[in-house]
């Protein structure tokens, strides 16, 4: 029996809370009981009710060794002893230090090797277009537009927003960066060279474009970015808050194409999804232009209050050691695979349009056509089939009509067998509901 009054968290929650990228209206309305989710173990979480779920999208795309890892939390009890948190205006921390010191150290030398803290996916790209900016500024080059492609996203706050998110969600921002958006890579090579010239950084999602619904890039297409911006002499920013750290089955999706970027933004999965933390890495090429005196505008003035913060720091630090003492990469390969076998079995299903992977991420689009009724128009098709999924042990969020399967790496055999099957159920059962 569960210990928490579900009914009093849910009626605090509607009147106190505003939830993101969510429609409050709906949320408050008295038919909908909030799931309250108040523990989990490895792949699996737990509600208020004591139901249990598979963590379907890794809470967000965060969690990747599990919930409630007594490595990961040896760690951060073992920091939260020492302390907490401390300035990192001025001063260092040993947590942030060995981090640092860890993750460079998964790069070739000559190619990243600064790490600039900051708190989530949207902050780290908001350093890195700072970094930028200010880079091609101290140089005296007139390089101001940032290019972006169509579909993509890199966070919420207002820089990051403008690349992306801005025109994803049709908001009216007050946008703060000059940004010319492309396609794709040939509409990137297309662009004359009046514009290429003027290219402060290109910022690509590398393999996958996750907001959009897990939509795949081609082969090759990091590879050719890298080329074009080595001609037009633009800087090149991988956003991998979503792909870093093992979701493409490499630790981070860059090395599938074998080319470094100038800046990478890490998140996410960083701490193992434990706390908030991103990095943004540059190579010496971009920090050694940042030495020199503070009278010339060499100074970086960015942070923010808890920039090095020594819990997430020591998660994170967990987090790698765990890809060792796992073999977490070595292991994913044959889970990636079962998730092909999978896929390629929902495929067959006609209410299904289209089944995408990219590692140990999926996305599994729903063919409109297939329903009938209201649902043939709606766009709350994929969110009717998780909300069905979730009677069925499995929580996950659509990204429109798609359907995203991303657990931790940790989930088992059965759990993602048990996950791919509440899919196809809940399919089936939505799309008898509708006729
Ligand atoms: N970049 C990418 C590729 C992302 O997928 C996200 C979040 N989904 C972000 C940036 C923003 O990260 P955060 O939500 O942690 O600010």
């Amino acid at each position: 029996m569960s210990s928490w009054d579900t009914a009093d968290l849910a009626a605090a929650d509607k009147k106190y809370l505003w939830h993101p990228f969510t429609p409050m209206a709906e949320w408050c309305a008295p038919g909908n009981e909030p799931i309250v989710l108040v523990g989990g173990e490895g792949a699996l979480l737990w509600d208020s009710r004591g139901r249990e779920y598979i963590d379907g999208n890794s809470s967000i795309w965060t969690n990747i060794h599990g919930h409630n890892h007594p490595y990961i939390n040896a760690a951060i009890k073992r920091q939260l002893e020492r302390v907490a948190h401390t300035s990192f205006l001025g001063f260092t921390n040993p947590a942030a230090i060995e981090l640092a010191r860890a993750l460079v150290r998964l790069f070739p030398a000559g190619t990243l090797s600064r790490v600039f803290y900051s708190d989530d996916g949207s902050t780290g790209v908001e350093v890195a277009l700072r970094i930028v900016a200010q880079y091609w500024h101290i140089r005296s080059q007139n390089r101001r537009t940032f290019i972006a492609f169509r579909h993509g996203y890199h966070g919420d706050t207002v820089g990051a927003a403008s690349l992306g998110a801005a025109a994803m969600f049709g908001t009216t921002l007050m946008h703060g960066v000059p940004v010319r958006q492309v396609e794709s890579l040939p509409a990137l090579q297309d662009l004359p060279s009046s514009q290429a010239n003027q290219t402060a950084a290109v910022v690509i999602e590398p393999m996958v474009q996750g907001a959009a619904g897990m939509r795949l890039w081609p082969q090759d297409t990091l590879a050719g970015v890298r080329r074009w911006c080595d001609k037009s002499g633009a800087l090149l920013i991988a956003d991998e808050v979503m792909t870093g750290f093992g979701r493409t089955g490499r630790m981070f999706a860059s090395e599938h194409d074998k080319v470094y970027p100038d800046l990478m933004i890490l998140g996410k999965a960083l701490t193992g999804g434990y706390l908030p933390l991103a990095i943004t890495l540059v190579t010496e090429q971009i920090f050694s232009v940042f030495l020199g005196d503070v009278e010339d505008e060499r100074t970086l003035f960015y942070g923010h209050s808890f920039t090095g913060n020594a819990l997430a720091c020591s998660a994170a630090r967990a987090s790698l050691d765990l890809f060792e003492q796992e073999q977490t990469l070595s292991n994913l390969g044959a889970k990636i695979s079962l998730l092909s076998e999978g896929l390629g079995r929902l495929q067959q299903n006609p209410s299904i349009r289209e089944t995408r992977q990219c590692g140990f991420i999926a996305g599994i689009e729903l063919r409109a056509e297939a329903f009938t009724g209201r649902l043939r128009e709606s766009k709350r098709l994929g969110a009717e089939v998780c909300l069905a999924a979730r009677g069925r042990g499995l929580l996950t969020r659509p990204i429109g009509n798609t359907i995203v399967l991303m657990p931790p790496f940790c989930t088992t055999d059965v759990q993602l067998n048990h996950a791919l099957g509440a899919i196809r159920d809940s399919i089936e059962e939505v799309r008898h509901a509708a006729a």
